[in-house]
């Protein structure tokens, strides 16, 4: 197996990769970095989890070690030109991103800035008038910085789309075509999506200069290590039982998923009145909120964080043992990605679905996709006016087989064993009653 020593990576990204006790790259580093350091556009075909960050950020960082060029330094006002320009689709996400290049840089202390939108643009301004090596951005501010003549492009020669399956479902693909329009030919290009919808293959086609393309794990595949769980629930019943699986069930740090942004403040309003004490993020809050509402969330005052799918991808937040799907979520890539939030570096993770009447034909999609039968158990209530809840399988849809021409929009040769923990309940004649305390 090969070493990071062995990539070839300058002796200060070396340094900073044992500070983090990496033993060896991960499949994605290990076939990234060496074409990107080849000078070769890549496409990476990869989710979160599999250390796609460092994957471009090492090559990046030795590039600038190697060369040993800091920032631009023209004379005259305006903005500098800068090397290296990463896009990702939310502003946590970027921030994330901006974090990872410190780390991995702190020995070569490069020039970095976050170009975001939510937040005040005056000092990214500054710091781009200043001069910068790498610049962290979401499309749609760095493109009213680029309009505005606050921004240039023309001596950028890195350029990497992280996510970019979700910058398309966001709507970013204008924004991203013209600020790519707006770097020089002499680029180099990695563009790292889960999924590879017509249109970004298209994008890549236009914009890029023979792609080699890396596959590693495949969105429709859930890792292994996260118990998978659906309850069938009326929806007038859902917060009841969020209440009464929160406080039951031994949750380290969860993370409840919603459709909307509404939704997002009422189930967090719930909970607090419960006495289970959470914070929302959703883009309709300001940058402050959403760090906020993230760095309690990572500490561990908040225990539970209440999100739309603006929390479902890439975010890195060790320690999330439960993932709870309040809404169904009507893309099925996204079911995959918002488990994805817990079962990290290798640790057990639990994911609950509630699902209404109404939404099972989002749970047939889902188990098309990633080609399993989630056999879902059913809810009643004990009593009307409890809101303790008994838990029984159906066993008509536990020994369902899997779905009927199970075939994954995007891999349809996905190997994913259909896995289903009600399913082993229902065998054991599983009948379980919560009797939970009330909430503290
Ligand atoms: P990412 O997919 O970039 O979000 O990375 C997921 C997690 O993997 C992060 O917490 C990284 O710190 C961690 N990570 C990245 N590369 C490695 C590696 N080679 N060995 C172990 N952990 C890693």
């Amino acid at each position: 197996m090969k070493t990071f020593a062995d990539l070839g990576l300058a002796d200060p990204v070396l340094r900073a990769v044992n500070a983090q006790g990496y033993a060896h790259p991960t499949p994605i580093q290990a076939a990234v970095i060496p074409e990107m350091m080849a000078g070769r556009d890549v496409i990476g075909i990869a989710q979160t989890g599999t250390g796609k960050t460092a994957s471009f950020v090492l090559p990046i960082l030795h590039g600038l070690a190697s060369q040993k060029l800091g920032p631009q330094k023209f004379s005259g006002a305006g903005p500098k030109a800068f090397r290296h320009l990463i896009l990702a689709p939310t502003r946590e996400l970027a921030q994330q991103i901006s974090e990872n290049i410190r780390t991995y840089g702190k020995f070569m202390r490069p020039m970095v800035g976050l170009v975001v939108g939510g937040a005040n643009p005056m000092p990214q301004i500054k710091a781009l008038a200043a001069g910068l090596d790498i610049v962290v951005a979401t499309p749609g501010r760095l493109l009213d910085h680029l309009r505005a003549g606050k921004a240039r492009l023309d001596k950028t020669t890195t350029i990497v789309l992280d996510e970019a399956d979700q910058m398309l479902d966001l709507g970013f693909m204008p924004a991203i075509q013209e600020i790519l329009r707006g770097v020089g030919p002499n680029r180099q290009s990695l563009l790292l999506s889960a999924t590879m919808p017509q249109p970004i293959r298209v994008l890549a086609q236009e914009f890029m200069n023979a792609p080699r393309e890396i596959a590693v794990a495949a969105v429709s595949k859930p890792i292994e290590a996260i118990e998978q769980e659906i309850i069938m629930v009326d929806q007038s019943r859902k917060s009841d039982l969020l209440v009464d699986l929160l406080a039951t069930r031994e949750v380290e740090r969860a993370i409840v998923f919603t459709r909307t942004k509404r939704g997002t403040d009422k189930v967090e309003r719930m909970l607090n009145d419960a006495g289970l004490r959470s914070i929302g993020l959703h883009g309709d809050k300001s940058q402050g909120q959403r760090n906020k509402a993230l760095a309690q969330f990572k500490a561990g005052t908040r225990k539970i964080l209440v999100a739309t799918d603006v929390a479902a991808r890439g975010l890195d937040v060790s320690d999330v043992s439960h993932v709870v799907n309040f809404d169904m979520p009507t893309i099925p890539e996204s079911y995959v990605h918002r488990i994805g939030r817990t079962g990290r570096a290798g640790r057990s993770g639990k994911a609950i679905s509630l699902c209404d009447r109404s939404e099972r034909n989002l749970l047939r999609d889902i188990e098309r996709l990633t080609q399993t039968a989630l056999a879902p158990i059913s809810s009643t209530t004990s009593a009307e006016t409890s809101p303790r809840f008994t838990l029984i399988p159906a066993p008509a849809q536990a020994q369902r087989a899997a779905p009927r021409g199970g075939q994954s929009r995007q891999h349809p040769r996905s190997g994913a064993r259909p896995y289903s923990p009600a399913k082993k309940r229902a065998q054991k004649g599983f009948a379980q009653r919560r009797s939970a305390a009330a909430p503290s």
